[in-house]
């Protein structure tokens, strides 16, 4: 690294951006790739996928946000896997595989997880365990369930994994962090009696359920203290300085941009955002230098909320039968995922939001049995086309506005080079880069790691 030494000179530039830490300023040559792989639909894009293929050429991943509610699919020389918790790097040996402290972690999943991927051939992974990430508790998956029970018909479709109470307990002040599984047993139980004294309230009088004795809850975090305690580790500190070393850094998010909670809300509780993956790894904003944003052929989405482009019937269930590697049914639940044409207007504020560098669009290949595509590429609020992605009020009035493109009538897997594809399927994909506005690199046609095409992707 060069140090040009403290104040930065910002004229902006090539040989001088970005600045970076710690007083050094480095050149873009030397520049250490920390990238984030994010999704810019409702999740499902096929993110597991790419950053599996990805993590190859990295030393370290990295899950940010989210928890065990969804799962990536992924299919590898060992097998086929759904992960709900670890990372997609797993499977390398190579690689450090860590849970970030913005990550609602359910210890018991995870240890599961860890043991039923070594059971199916894959060398012990490194893992590591922000000691301030927060701790998915037995009573908040209690709570997700009581909770959908009260609002009945009402409810948000929650897949009860304790997620949203987490996080309102997170940001309420009230929830447990790693390290606060190493503190003083007093200092603990006191903790615990504070915090169940209010949960019991609700508990019996809201939700008319069995109050949670808070020994039985002591003892249940010192079995989740032996089972974590090979693993924490102060993650922000470690990035420093595998940073500081050159290491190559992969952040996996999780879900996609229309389930961030701030802007799309309801559908998820923690950020779905590449600049989320900051916070949530303890990195720098400036550190994450790409943002692949994983872009999914047509559309899928699982819970409620507006989905304009939505198709129903025969044609979704075609659709669902035919979509990802096995059918469009949840990797957690295997709950049928609701079916929709490609939503340019949805994708192009995906992409924006993610602050996408390059664009992976995957499933393509799922495609070739269809005559015609339609595409949704605005939508009609009140009798006007709209093309940009309005509030949630609005979007509940859309409709959308169909443009029908050529099918291309066959199997595109096994093709590697860009300029093999079907004339109209590289006009679908290249009518849709100009939709979105950002530059398609990777196009993904089929699940397994090596189905994919370079098309100006810089490794
Ligand atoms: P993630 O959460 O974004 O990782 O997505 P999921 O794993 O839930 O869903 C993606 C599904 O699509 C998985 O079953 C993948 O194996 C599959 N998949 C990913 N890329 C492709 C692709 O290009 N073609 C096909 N046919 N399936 C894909």
């Amino acid at each position: 690294m060069t140090e040009y030494g403290y104040p930065f000179n910002q004229k902006a530039g090539r040989d001088l951006f970005p600045q970076r830490r710690g007083g050094f300023q480095i050149s873009w040559e030397e520049l250490i790739m920390v990238k984030a792989i994010v999704g810019a639909n409702w999740g499902d894009e096929g993110k597991g996928k790419i950053t599996d293929m990805l993590a190859e050429n990295s030393d370290i991943i990295i899950r940010f946000q989210g928890g065990a509610n969804a799962g990536h699919t992924i299919i590898n020389n060992y097998g086929k896997f759904a992960l709900h918790t670890l990372p997609s790097g797993v499977f390398y040996d190579h690689t450090t595989s860590i849970i970030g402290n913005g990550v609602a972690l359910n210890i018991p999943v995870l240890i599961k997880e860890l043991n039923q991927v070594v059971s199916q051939g894959v060398p012990m992974p490194k893992l590591l365990v922000s000691e301030r990430a927060q701790i998915v508790m037995p009573y908040h998956i209690l709570f997700d369930q009581y909770e959908e029970e009260r609002l009945a018909g009402k409810s948000f479709g929650s897949t009860k994994s304790g997620i949203a109470p987490f996080y309102s307990d997170k940001y309420a002040k009230i929830g447990f962090q790693v390290s606060e599984l190493f503190m003083e047993e007093a200092e603990l139980k006191d903790k615990i009696e504070r915090v169940l004294t209010q949960k019991n309230v609700l508990l019996e009088h809201l939700y008319h359920k069995p109050l949670i004795d808070p020994e039985e809850t002591y003892q249940t975090l010192m079995e989740y203290k032996e089972m974590i305690s090979p693993y924490v580790c102060d993650v922000s500190l470690y990035l420093d300085k595998a940073i500081k070393e050159g290491k190559n850094i992969l952040l996996e998010g999780q879900l996609g941009t229309l389930k961030d909670p701030d802007h799309y809300p309801m559908v998820t509780s923690s950020s779905t955002l590449a600049a989320y993956g900051a916070i949530g790894a303890g990195l720098a904003p400036y550190d994450i230098q790409k943002v692949i944003t994983v872009v999914k052929a047509y559309s899928s989405a699982v819970g409620a909320g507006a989905f304009v482009s939505e198709i129903f019937g025969d044609e979704a269930q075609e659709l669902r039968i035919r979509g990802g590697d096995k059918g469009e049914f949840g990797a957690t639940t295997g709950r049928p995922r609701r079916m929709g044409w490609f939503d340019c207007v949805a994708s192009r504020y995906g992409c924006r939001l993610q602050g996408a560098t390059d664009v992976a669009f995957t499933v393509v290949d799922v495609l070739g049995y269809l005559d015609e595509i339609p595409v949704c590429v605005g939508y009609e609020i009140d009798g006007e086309i709209v093309k940009d992605f309005p509030v949630t009020a609005k979007l509940e009035k859309a409709k959308p506005v169909l443009k029908t493109l050529p099918g291309w009538k066959c199997d595109i897997r096994g093709i590697r080079n860009y300029e093999d594809l079907p004339a109209n399927c590289r006009s679908y994909i290249e009518f849709i880069e100009k939709e979105l506005g950002y530059p398609i690199t990777l196009v993904s046609n089929g699940p397994g790691r090596d189905e994919i095409i370079y098309r100006g992707f810089e490794k």
